[in-house]
């Protein structure tokens, strides 16, 4: 990948990412020095999703915190139609995003729009930027980001508010900022 970057200088610019579960003790399943090497980590739950509110909080909070972690993914969890959100204070997850300069994904996948329009309004008041991501498992996936911005229109944000919507090197350096 970055090989192809060298010789492709004019772009297409490939990032590494990875989205990575956060488990139930709020620690990642990749080691440090694995996400180290990676431009993008978006960091979700997958699992054990039933636990109580306060533990499903800290969790969360704790991957927020972590300087590692780009964004927060599907912070809710919701499956419209067939799971329910966890239970989870969202505005202390969103308020830890602030404080460590991490983003907060809106998960255009219809299955999920997740954060909701009422949390992504919550997040901007916040002063979290936010992504929209399309959960893409394959090329055409990559038009369901028009479903995230939707929720971003509900959520009455305009472009300034989504850190993707900016111009390729302003986008690079507040991933850079992000990393430290
Ligand atoms: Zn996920």
């Amino acid at each position: 990948m970055r090989r192809f970057n060298e010789s492709h200088p004019d772009g297409p610019l490939l990032l590494a990412g990875s989205e990575v579960d956060i488990r139930a003790d709020g620690t990642l399943d990749y080691p440090d020095e694995v996400l180290r090497l990676l431009d993008v980590v978006i960091a979700s739950v997958h699992s054990a999703m039933d636990q109580p509110r306060e533990k499903m909080t800290a969790r969360l909070v704790a991957a927020a915190r972590h300087p590692a972690v780009t964004a927060i993914g599907h912070l809710t969890g919701r499956l419209i139609g067939r799971r329910d959100p966890v239970e989870v204070d969202v505005e202390a997850v969103l308020r830890a995003c602030a404080e460590a300069g991490t983003w907060a994904e809106i998960n255009a996948h219809p299955a999920r729009l997740d954060l909701r329009e009422e949390h992504a309004r919550l997040a901007h008041e916040l002063g979290v930027p936010l992504v929209i991501n399309t959960d893409a498992h394959s090329a055409d996936h990559f038009g369901l980001a028009t479903f995230g911005v939707g929720i971003a229109r509900r959520a009455w944000l305009g472009p300034e508010a989504v850190i993707n919507t900016l111009p390729t090197e302003q986008f690079l350096r507040r991933l850079r900022e992000k990393a430290r």
